[in-house]
């Protein structure tokens, strides 16, 4: 049985090597991927076949011959299957359809009503429903991945802990999968969007990374030697809850002071409103205009880039209190770099210099000199492309990591 078992886990391994390999090198012939990845012309002219009969490779072109016939050429199709990616957050659920190179094909942005718990969970299914019965033509549905806010065991497909929605111990994902009968992956949606950098973005040689979100709330996805690091049930990277002040504000986790409660989207909105109504003269306050009551994180880095003077100084605080975080994940990780990742680090390059300049005076010399801080290489879909890595680089093993490569050379 073993060996079956052994032999099988062998041929996928190859599979998947194989279509990296034209996926990455195509148009390139059978040949060359037998030399690339030292593999037998017969593993791979058969898993080849088996590819081209599942749609995910495609012959087209000829290559140079280099003696005899002129090789046949493969190409990676993306297009013949697509994915369902889905991302929660506080105030929206965004679905899109995607191909297996990431790309969006239709995306579909749905806000979150002010719903939470059992109902939050029973209207994403309908929208799911909804959005999948829309999407069925020719081409072959992979699966669905979805990523949220919070603590999450990606194994076991469980929302351990989302205080905002309130999920607690949610098996989300066997929920959608029973549904719809569809293979569907769960994950934090800090470590999809370092999964991203990674496997799509322009972080892809880089051994140690990590992505800091500021958004709604404040997470950290960790890449430590090649590898996403989860922790024992996905709460690794809970930056948003490192105390900064044992004295400071009460956080929902029950601890005082914690980091996102000072530099939040929400906490710094909050900031910005605080001083409006105490009278303090900002450009700021020119976006309260039509009942409007709130401050768009692009807002104020327009302000703070206009040299809005509580603009600026509100960045510098963001700056200050984030530099503490930063400083004890380069002390933890010692990473290469850091990214930074959430509508207030857009276009804010005076965020980037001044915590830049904090990291350096409070991080040990050693260590700080290796680490770039600089912002994500995605694009405004980060979300999506986010979602879809989850999927394919569990799927498909899309950029093996070297430590894949000694499994094949092992086995
Ligand atoms: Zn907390």
């Amino acid at each position: 049985m073993k060996r079956t078992g052994d032999l099988k886990l062998i041929q996928e391994l190859n599979r998947s090597i194989i279509l990296e390999t034209i996926r990455k090198y195509g148009p390139i012939s059978r040949s060359e991927i037998a030399k690339k990845n030292e593999l037998s012309p017969t593993t791979v002219a058969s898993a080849v076949t088996e590819l081209i009969n599942d749609g995910y490779v495609n012959e087209g072109g000829t290559g140079i011959s280099s003696g005899g016939r002129r090789p046949i050429l493969l190409q990676f199709s993306p297009d013949n299957h697509y994915l369902i990616g889905v991302s929660i957050s506080y105030s929206k659920i965004t679905i899109a359809d995607i191909n297996l190179e990431a790309e969006i094909n239709i995306k579909k942005i749905y806000p979150t009503k002010g719903y939470t718990g059992a109902v939050l969970v029973n209207y994403l299914l309908q929208l799911l429903e909804d959005f999948y019965t829309k999407q069925q033509d020719h081409r072959q549905c992979v699966g669905i991945s979805i990523i949220i806010q919070g603590i999450v065991d990606s194994k076991k497909g469980i929302v351990h802990y989302n205080p905002v929605l309130l999920l607690e111990d949610v098996y989300l994902r066997d929920s959608v999968e029973q549904h719809f009968q569809l293979p569907t992956w769960l994950e934090n949606d800090t470590n999809a969007y370092v999964l991203a950098e990674k496997h799509f973005g322009h972080f892809q040689e880089v051994e140690n990374l990590i992505y800091i979100t500021i958004g709604e709330g404040v997470g950290a996805g960790v890449i430590v030697n090649h590898t996403l690091s989860r922790g024992e049930s996905g709460g690794a990277g809970e930056l948003g809850h490192t105390s900064i002040d044992w004295n400071g504000k009460p956080c929902s986790c029950g601890n005082k002071g914690c980091l996102e409660n000072y530099i939040s989207w929400p906490a710094t909105a909050q900031k910005i409103m605080e001083e409006i109504e105490i009278g303090r003269e900002t450009m700021l306050a020119d976006y309260l205009t039509n009942h409007k009551t709130f401050i768009a994180p692009s807002e104020f880095v327009e302000a703070v880039n206009a040299g809005d003077d509580l603009a600026i100084e509100i960045n510098h605080q963001m700056a200050e209190y984030l530099s503490a975080g930063v400083v004890h994940l380069v002390h933890l990780f010692n990473p290469e770099a850091i990214i930074l990742g959430g509508d207030v680090t857009n276009q804010n390059p005076i965020l980037y210099a001044c915590l830049q300049d904090m990291v350096e005076q409070r991080a040990l010399k050693a260590l700080y000199k290796d680490v770039s801080i600089t912002s994500s290489s995605l694009g405004k879909e980060f979300e999506m492309v986010g979602a879809a890595s989850v999927l394919l680089q569990d799927k498909f093993q899309f950029k093996l990591t070297h430590d894949s490569n000694r499994l094949k050379t092992s086995l």
